[in-house]
């Protein structure tokens, strides 16, 4: 029989995840800060334990998606964390997105103790994770990865092996600035079109086959237009990720000047309350500042 896995922190990502686990066949432990959350996990049967502690007493392998640095902090190494569970050579695969340099910290004093750790952010949203089909951006030493590799091939289906201890979280931060400047040129243009008298449904029909196409206008355009607020990653959580970029870019020395101005748009949005919204509410705030709504007629 194959050694269980455990998987701390089953919200939106977390539940998708650990539900691929069990469908590949694995057996899994979890647990969730608020109990209720593992319920449909166990049904699907998976073991619950109270603790990340216990999670970790049980599995070699334990994998960790909770929301912000402190939380991951807390997880490894508050009260009943699985710092206090682990034993050698037990390995921790936190999928959050969190500081690369809280992370290479957390590597080291684990490794201390002759624990393993890598970074797995993931990119591909709430679709992704209950699919199966994340891109799952990894750090860290290459037999690790190689240890964890089934685990990550259950839950993901583009696996990219970066770099050492923090290169993944890194390079979700990247993948973070690509997102919000394409929302903000998506936002501009739809703005633009809108002032210029232009029918919004056939400009992106027009447009989004050259070389002005991208993700963005294809998925979010259509609900911009529509006025469809509904979330793939809230504003909240985008915001989050702009706050890891901009202290990420600091210690580099590197000057993040589209990042900045959206960072602050959307802290515009979140002060009129918009923070669950989905990141394409980003062109309320050019909205606001134009007076024209970017909506079809
Ligand atoms: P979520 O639905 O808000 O879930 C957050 C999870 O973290 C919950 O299980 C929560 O437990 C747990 N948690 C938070 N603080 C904790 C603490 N201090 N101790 C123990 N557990 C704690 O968030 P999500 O969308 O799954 O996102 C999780 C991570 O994935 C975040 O870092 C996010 O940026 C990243 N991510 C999200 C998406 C997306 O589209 N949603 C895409 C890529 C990456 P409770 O249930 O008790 O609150």
């Amino acid at each position: 029989m194959s050694e269980p896995v455990g998987f701390v922190g089953l919200g939106i990502m977390g539940a998708g995840m650990a539900g691929n686990l069990l469908r590949a066949g694995f057996d899994v432990v979890v647990y969730n800060r608020t109990a209720a959350r593992a319920e449909p996990l166990v049904t699907a049967g998976a073991q619950v334990a109270d603790s990340p502690r216990a999670v970790a007493e049980r599995c070699p392998v334990v994998f960790t998606c909770v929301s912000d640095t402190p939380d991951v902090e807390q997880v490894l190494f508050g009260d009943n964390g699985l710092a206090q569970g682990v034993s050698d050579g037990s390995l921790i695969v936190d999928a959050s997105t969190v500081s690369p340099e809280a992370t290479r910290g957390w590597a080291a004093t684990l490794a201390e103790r002759g624990v393993g750790f890598l970074d797995a952010p993931i990119s591909g949203g709430s679709e992704g994770a209950a699919k199966g089909t994340l891109s799952i951006m990894v750090g860290g030493d290459e037999a690790s990865v190689d240890r964890v590799r089934p685990y990550l091939d259950a839950m993901g289906s583009t696996i990219t092996h970066v770099g050492p201890v923090g290169a993944g979280q890194t390079c979700k931060l990247v993948n973070q600035i690509l997102v919000v400047v394409s929302m903000l040129g998506v936002a501009e243009a739809l703005v633009f079109a809108k002032a210029g008298g232009l029918d919004l449904e056939k400009t992106i029909a027009a447009v989004e086959g050259g070389a002005a196409g991208s993700w963005m206008l294809a998925n979010r355009g259509p609900q911009v237009i529509r006025d469809d607020w509904r979330p793939g990653f809230t504003i909240d959580l985008q915001q989050k990720d702009l706050r890891l970029v901009m202290e990420a870019a600091d210690e580099v020395g590197v000057p993040t000047i589209a990042t900045s101005t959206i960072f602050h748009l959307y802290r515009t949005l979140q002060r009129d309350g918009l923070g669950a919204e989905g990141n394409h509410a980003l062109v309320k705030a050019l909205e606001r500042l134009s007076g024209i709504q970017a909506r079809q007629e």
